[in-house]
């Protein structure tokens, strides 16, 4: 058993750390202030591939492993959540399904654009106003076949990206009759005709990462826009799920780590009874905890991605990693708020937007109630 990254998986991780620290964390509060999206930084990652984890290099992409993959999202979490949320999105929602399913063609069209910096991101959307949870009963968002397109209608909830994308990923019903082979991915280029995004959300944290409201009236795209195999949308989307939550328990995990630090410096200056807190036996419980805490969940995660390297199941394990990652970046950051006082309260301190930016983590790429599903699933064997 070897528990150290490999000498390109360190080198990666330092490369990506002096990037995130100079590009992105220095922005973070702005971002999160103004809503606006880090463009500048987003666009310099191109180059450096941090928009094209997965995607092959013949297609524009870095095609980097999966623990790579798994750290650089980390990272770009220490830094900023929003950032994150959105290159999480962007790479293990937005390419992966055409980097797994697509057709060469699909490939070469979409890949280099959205890896490359040049071009926006990309954007999945399953969610509905009625149906999250419950994709299978759930989705209403239709898309039909006539002659040589598809059309589509239906209304699309909490898509991550919409405004930022090049296109959308859609999963929509192509079966009226229902089940499992009734869904579908389709790719849908932002600037179709008939699909209208909606202003972007208001949400408690990551406010640098838009979120949209979406709906079709008669889109049309070509029926080469299909992902992957008529009917598979369901399975497709699932197994793209298993990726996407190493992704955000990488989030997690990031923030975790933003917090616990910012807690450990604020902690080393500030006196109370005479003494520096961080001298305080019951703050040093706090810090131990978080620390034992932040260590399981990155053992978990970088044990899930390794599996996935090894193209073995690993569902399983990226629900339990996502489960506790996302989980734990919410007590780290309590702790850390607790540990600043009433200045852990205030915005001029970053571990309150960390806070804020965590709680997604338990609800987005399911919920920790459906985790626990898939993991009860995968024990029972139902
Ligand atoms: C900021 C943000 C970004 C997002 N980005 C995207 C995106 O890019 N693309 C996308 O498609 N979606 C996105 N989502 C949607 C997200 O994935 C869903 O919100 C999530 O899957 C939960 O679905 P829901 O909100 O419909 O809740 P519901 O499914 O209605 O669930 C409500 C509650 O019921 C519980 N529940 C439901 N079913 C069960 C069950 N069988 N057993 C026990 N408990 C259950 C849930 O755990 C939850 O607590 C985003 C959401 C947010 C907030």
């Amino acid at each position: 058993m070897d528990f150290d990254l490999n000498e390109e998986q360190r080198m990666w991780k330092k490369i990506v750390h002096e990037f995130v620290a100079a590009e992105l964390q220095p922005k973070a509060r702005e971002v999160d202030e103004t809503g606006e999206f880090n463009w500048p930084a987003v666009r310099k990652m191109g180059p450096l591939g941090l928009l094209g984890l997965s995607a092959p290099e013949e297609f524009g992409g870095a095609g980097v492993d999966s623990i790579s993959a798994m750290i650089a999202i980390e990272e770009i979490g220490w830094a900023c959540g929003s950032t994150a949320l959105a290159m999480a999105a962007h790479n293990g929602l937005g390419t992966s399904p055409i980097v797994k399913y697509g057709t060469d063609e699909l490939k070469k069209k979409w890949l280099p654009l959205v890896s490359s910096g040049k071009g926006k991101l990309s954007a999945l959307v399953m969610t509905e106003p009625q149906a999250g949870s419950d994709l299978q009963g759930g989705i209403t968002c239709r898309a039909e076949k006539s002659g040589d397109e598809w059309i589509l209608n239906g209304a699309k909830m909490w898509c991550t990206n919409a405004s930022i994308a090049e296109y959308i990923i859609v999963v929509a019903r192509t079966d009226r009759a229902g089940g499992s082979r009734s869904l579908s991915m389709i790719l849908v280029p932002t600037d179709t005709e008939g699909l209208h995004i909606a202003p972007p959300e208001k949400k408690m944290g990551l406010h640098g990462s838009p979120t949209h409201a979406i709906t079709f009236e008669n889109a049309r795209v070509p029926l080469g826009n299909l992902i992957g195999e008529e009917g598979r949308g369901l399975q497709q989307t699932l197994a793209t799920l298993d990726g996407g939550r190493i992704f955000i328990g990488a989030i997690s995990l990031g923030l975790a780590e933003a917090a616990l630090e910012a807690a450990l410096t604020y902690a080393k200056e500030r006196k109370a009874f005479g003494k520096r807190i961080a001298d305080l036996q019951a703050l040093q419980f706090k810090f131990a905890d978080s620390a034992m805490e932040i260590e399981l969940a990155r053992n978990m995660l970088y044990k899930a991605a390794w599996l996935k390297e090894q193209k073995r199941q690993f569902t399983k394990e990226a629900a339990m990693a996502k489960l506790y990652a996302s989980e734990m970046a919410e007590r780290v950051c309590y702790h850390a708020i607790q540990i600043h006082g009433g200045y852990g309260y205030s915005r001029e301190y970053p571990v309150e937007r960390m806070y804020r930016d965590a709680r997604l983590m338990t609800i987005g790429e399911g919920t920790s109630e459906i985790q626990r599903m898939v993991i009860a699933r995968a024990m029972v064997g139902s």
